[in-house]
């Protein structure tokens, strides 16, 4: 009988670097690729093509994407490149003169095309069944779900909306589909994620869809519903204080939405966030914080700051310090400010110097640490549910989360003798201690 050898399916490295909505973006490129019959390649050397999903944000994430594509080069020498840095073709040709092709980011048929151009599906590819769920870069139990594209202000210190345009949203209704597809295959907690979660519909005019026979708007408070119903946690990232705000803290309270906002405030100070172009800048934050903590007393807020923004006087900058110490936030992300090609703040005047940014850096950091402590310190004794995201066969012990805590930036919940639980199961643990980040436990 006469054997035919089927070509072999064409392989994709992949390098997927900044945000997690640049993570979404590449997550949707791999399923389409996969579909095409494309595998995947967890080297340069077993790859006939590797794309770069680069990080544009800011310069050091420039100069990071830079390395990642002279790396892919050199190792490889067959390199797509995509996402955000893509804005800047002519930096990256100039450099890298044998990059196949350059894509912006969204631009999911431009790089799924110079990736056929590059390395051809072949004629009867080995289609392996892609997901309905399409393929996940993150573990299966958790997901993000983004909502929108791009966004409608113009921040002194940021370049997304020059990189990724004015706010796109999706249709809840699609939304909605993905969650529930994603919640079918797994997913136990869903990541809300957008440039700004509360300005989620504004373009749609928050026309309302149809969805299994009643109407949603576009709008965060229903999306946050419908989301929570599905019976996966939900939690919201990038969420400014908007007064509708407000009306999410009831979905907390009621238990269909986690009792944590991810609110990006970057500074305190009056004076600097009117330099900085802020949206949603509102004097009476502290009071509405204390409103929403009395409604839902778990609430979990984390935020990030900027020190060392042009004009930031010391005066500013205490302002800031005793504001933190009054919001008594639980976690808390800083970067110093640095300047970024295209941004306006780049051009102030009134920079300030590195080692004024690197004290102000650490002061803001002792104190949150500091808060931080404090608050986890009080969870001693308490049972917590956790989501389990790694079980260490060797050690016996698992690393997992709580509601307050969002995966990669937030800190972990460490449980003993846990060798019978799983990646995704959620058990109730009892605190038995804590230190500045963690919490350390034991299933109960
Ligand atoms: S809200 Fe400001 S910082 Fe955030 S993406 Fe829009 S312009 Fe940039």
């Amino acid at each position: 009988m006469k054997t035919t050898t089927l070509p072999r399916p064409p392989r994709v490295g992949l390098v997927s670097l900044g945000c997690p909505k640049a993570l979404v973006d590449s997550e949707r490129i791999i399923t389409k690729l996969r579909g095409d019959g494309y595998q995947m390649s967890p080297d340069y050397a077993g790859a006939d093509v590797v794309l770069v999903n680069t990080c544009g944000f800011l310069d050091s994430a420039k100069a990071e994407s830079l390395e990642a594509i002279g790396e892919a080069i050199a190792e490889n020498g067959r390199v797509v490149v995509t996402g955000c840095m893509g804005r800047d073709a002519e930096i990256i040709r100039e450099r890298f003169p044998d990059v196949l092709a350059v894509t912006g980011p969204q631009q999911y048929e431009e790089v799924v095309a110079a990736v056929h151009e590059a390395a051809p599906p072949s004629a009867s590819p080995f289609i392996d069944l892609v997901p309905e769920a399409g393929l996940k870069l993150t573990p299966r139990h958790y997901s993000y779900l983004k909502i929108s594209e791009g966004c409608n202000h113009r921040c002194a210190f940021c370049i997304i909306p020059h990189l990724r345009g004015d706010l796109v949203s999706r249709r809840p209704d699609a939304i909605l589909r993905e969650a529930e597809k994603l919640f079918e295959a797994g997913t136990k907690e869903l990541l809300v994620i957008s440039q700004d979660t509360s300005a989620y519909g504004l373009d749609l005019k928050h026309a309302a869809w149809n969805w299994r026979g009643h109407e949603v708007r576009a709008h965060m408070t229903d999306l946050a519903r419908e989301l929570g119903s599905l019976g996966a946690w939900v939690r919201l990232h990038y969420v400014y204080p908007y007064p509708h705000v407000d009306s999410v803290i009831p979905l907390m309270a009621e238990g269909l939405v986690l009792p944590y906002l991810d609110i990006p405030f970057q500074h305190a100070s009056p004076k600097i966030l009117r330099a900085m172009k802020r949206p949603a800048n509102d004097a009476k934050v502290l009071q509405r914080i204390r409103e929403w903590r009395a409604q839902a007393p778990d609430l979990a807020i984390r935020s990030s700051f900027v020190v060392g923004f042009p004009g930031e006087t010391e005066e500013d900058f205490e302002y800031l310090l005793n504001w933190l110490e009054e919001a008594q936030l639980d976690r808390v992300g800083c970067f110093r400010f640095e300047p970024v090609e295209g941004a306006p703040a780049t051009s102030m005047e009134d920079q300030v110097a590195d080692e004024v940014k690197a004290d102000r850096f650490d002061r803001v950091m002792a104190l949150s640490a500091r808060i931080s402590a404090d608050k986890l310190a009080a969870k001693v004794g308490k049972t917590l549910d956790v989501l389990i995201d790694v079980v260490d066969a060797e050690t016996g012990g698992a690393t997992g989360r709580s509601k307050a805590d969002a995966p990669e930036i937030d800190g972990e919940v460490h449980l003993r003798d846990a060798s019978e639980l799983r990646a995704g199961d959620i058990v109730s643990v009892l605190i038995e201690d804590s230190d500045a980040h963690d919490l350390y436990g034991v299933a109960v």
